[in-house]
């Protein structure tokens, strides 16, 4: 018995009915999410707190004010996106309509990871139902308190005959995967080499494109990776140090864009560790575990992942780790060595290494030789460095003296390259991602002298 089927054959018969398509049914489910949204607002803080330790304020700023702002964007553009497009036409076609209508692909499947279990899941959400799409949504089973609050209470507040919320780990979502999707968004890992202390599924996000590929159905992959951040020696090492610790240990590391691992030269090294204890002790305090700003590691699992990473190099801030509560001291590692663990795996926990290089050109050469990153991070005083460190790499995104803060900027598009992940959201390019892209040309019923011109035989006359 198949527990999906017979939800998965209402939603497509709710799609196939043309209900998901006028403007006012995109309108309301958009209204519906953003009535759960202020209405839960509560309940989704608790459930972050529960999953992640997250504070009220950290949960506002990374998940339910950046939904709140989604959800507005679309009911505000809502009918300029889906708008037919006018495109340029040419001779043969001048009588014609040439346009690109925006059409729902049908139905999408959305997979979620844990770390920010509300944004990843309700964000591709809007762009989805703004649409004109049927969606189910698969959110981790790793963030239960989050799951529970979408799993029971969000289909309260959207049409239930083209929405639902499914439940499970790797197999049911194996199961899951089995079925025929229009679009599939999927967020989440593809390591880039496993570590043999690191438990886990690997390469979930081939699993999920090679099931995707049995029925041809296209992909967003929303991977991660290890994000490089150079540090140049002409540089104030404060500023980068405030920066660098903000991004790194917020979510206490457990962000998909965070830099990974630094990459500065031994005397940058030297400036760094000190402003960098310097930043964590400001930021969290003399004993970071009794901060409530910083989060826990999500689960055991993950924590013990971690803390067998804590021996690679040298710590030279912080290191210690705490079972009961599974916390980890915001930690810096120096002396560290390519070959070694934390440099294999994307870390996603509030570790930072540095590894040391002489110059520029060899930090390029060390980022180009690596699988392209999610997000790559350049801090210099010189825009000469920064530019050439942005113009001689490639990346799904890129901050110069500047961590995650694209993130907030609607007018950008957020997607990784080659294995940090394909296709892009955010804002109307969520819209495009979820809609077909069809080219109409419509022509006049009738003026048939005009294609007697190409048709054949083609005489001595029609070919001058
Ligand atoms: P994950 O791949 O383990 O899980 C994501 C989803 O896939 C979950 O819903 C899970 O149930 C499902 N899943 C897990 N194993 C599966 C399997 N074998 N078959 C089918 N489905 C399976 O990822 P995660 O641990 O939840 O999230 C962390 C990863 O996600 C990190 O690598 C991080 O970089 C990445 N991430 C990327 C972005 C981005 O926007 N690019 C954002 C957040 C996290």
């Amino acid at each position: 018995m198949d527990p999906f089927e017979d939800t998965l054959q209402r939603l497509r018969e709710a799609f196939r009915s043309g209900r998901t398509q006028p403007a006012e049914f995109r309108a309301a489910q958009l209204k519906g999410l953003g009535r759960f949204l202020q209405e839960h607002k509560q309940l989704l803080q608790e459930a972050l707190a529960q999953d992640l330790h997250k504070s009220a304020f950290q949960a506002d700023v990374s998940e339910l004010i950046l939904c709140q702002k989604e959800v507005d964007l679309a009911l505000r553009n809502l009918h300029a996106w889906m708008k037919d497009q006018p495109v340029a036409k040419n001779l043969l076609t001048q009588l014609s309509s040439a346009f690109i209508r925006k059409e729902p692909f049908g139905l999408v499947l959305i997979l979620s990871p844990w770390n920010y279990p509300v944004n990843l899941t309700l964000l591709p959400l809007v762009g989805a139902l703004a649409a004109g799409n049927c969606v189910v949504l698969k959110p981790s089973e790793i963030s239960r308190g989050t799951e529970k609050v979408l799993a029971e209470v969000l289909p309260q507040y959207l049409d239930q005959s083209c929405f639902a919320v499914m439940l499970g780990g790797p197999e049911e979502t194996g199961q899951l995967l089995k079925h025929k999707f229009d679009y599939i968004l999927f967020t989440g890992q593809l390591r880039m080499k496993v570590n043999p202390m690191s438990s886990g599924s690997p390469r979930v996000g081939k699993i999920v494109m090679a099931a995707a590929a049995k029925h041809l159905t296209p992909v967003t992959l929303e991977l991660g990776g290890k994000n490089p951040c150079y540090v140049d020696d002409n540089c104030d090492a404060q500023i980068v140090a405030n920066r660098v610790a903000f991004f790194r240990y917020f979510n206490a590391g457990q962000t998909c864009v965070a830099p990974d691992y630094v990459l500065c030269s031994p005397d940058m090294q030297e400036r760094l560790v000190p402003a960098l204890q310097s930043a964590i002790a400001r930021f969290y305090g003399e004993d970071p575990r009794a901060s409530p700003d910083l989060g826990r590691i999500i689960n055991e699992k993950h924590f013990q992942r971690l803390r067998g990473l804590l021996g690679c190099g040298r710590v030279a801030i912080g290191g210690q780790s705490e079972e009961s509560d599974r916390y980890i001291a915001p930690t810096v590692l120096v002396d560290v060595q390519e070959t070694e663990p934390v440099m294999q795996e994307e870390i996603f926990g509030p570790i930072l290494p540095i590894v040391t290089v002489r110059s520029l050109d060899e930090a390029i050469d060390f980022i180009n030789r690596r699988e392209k990153p999610l997000a790559l991070y350049a801090f210099s005083n010189s825009s000469q460095v920064v530019n050439q460190a942005l113009a001689r790499t490639s990346s799904g995104n890129f901050g110069g003296n500047e961590g995650f803060m694209y993130l907030t900027l609607w007018s950008m598009p957020f997607g990784g390259v080659g294995h940090s992940g394909m296709g892009r959201y955010h804002g109307k390019f969520s819209f495009d991602t979820f809609s077909n892209h069809r080219a109409c040309l419509l022509s006049h019923a009738g003026l048939e002298k005009l294609n007697e011109l190409h048709y054949p035989p083609y005489t001595a006359v029609k070919k001058s």
